[in-house]
């Protein structure tokens, strides 16, 4: 990959770089904490960007301890669709929930938050998991002119992937900064993990992944 110039319609996407998917909170992604000296590094070449944070009530419907008799990691039929439950996890307005304080929020533009509603999960930073409910990101993204996103944070395989994913259905040119995530990889059905199955849809879909060194500064 040849060196990346930014434009004024380049956008930093920063999805769930929060405490609570980090080591020490509640749903940690191995090694997540790694990311956030990527996104320091990346957030004054960009000058900009928006984050994106998972921001749960109590009652929230992908907590395995709103289901009785199911554990963590199950996955349940919910109205929607198929839906892993999870451990309870980032508390909205809690700093477990919010973006890191070790990132430089001077750039955050906006923030964007998902997953609010009990009924509904919301990986993706576009769609809730109804695929059809919208957390409002793309209209303030469109409504800035904003052609291209570059994406990082936690975790590649679920929140990270179904944003990237959502993002190229709606017309953006897609990069993920590959050393800027971190990734759960859960064993799925052919001796392959989530990670695996990640990057294939990923790249059937026009995704093209990258490392913060390829952007210019
Ligand atoms: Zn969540």
């Amino acid at each position: 990959m040849s060196t990346i110039e930014l434009m004024q319609t380049d956008m930093l996407c920063i999805i769930d770089a929060t405490p609570t998917f980090m080591p020490g909170g509640s749903l940690p992604v191995p090694n997540g904490d790694e990311i956030l000296p990527v996104i320091n590094t990346l957030l004054p070449v960009f000058q900009r960007a928006v984050a994106v944070e998972d921001w749960h009530p109590k009652d929230h419907s992908s907590f395995a301890s709103n289901h009785p008799g199911k554990a963590p990691f199950d996955v349940v039929d919910l109205p929607y669709g198929k839906q892993v439950l999870w451990p309870d996890h980032a508390p909205r307005g809690t700093t477990e929930a919010k973006t890191h304080e070790d990132v430089d929020q001077s750039y955050i533009e906006a923030i964007i938050r998902k997953g609010f509603r009990k009924q509904v999960d919301s990986y993706s930073g576009f769609f809730e998991n109804d695929q059809t409910t919208t957390t409002g990101l793309d209209a303030y993204l469109k409504a800035r002119g904003i052609k291209r996103l570059f994406l990082v944070g936690l975790a590649t395989d679920f929140c990270v992937a179904y944003t990237a994913e959502d993002a190229t259905k709606l017309g953006y040119q897609v990069f993920l900064v590959e050393d800027g995530c971190r990734g759960i990889g859960m064993p799925t059905s052919e001796g392959k993990t989530t990670m695996d199955d990640a990057y294939e849809k990923l790249k059937a879909c026009g995704v093209t992944f990258i490392q913060s060194s390829d952007i210019s500064s």
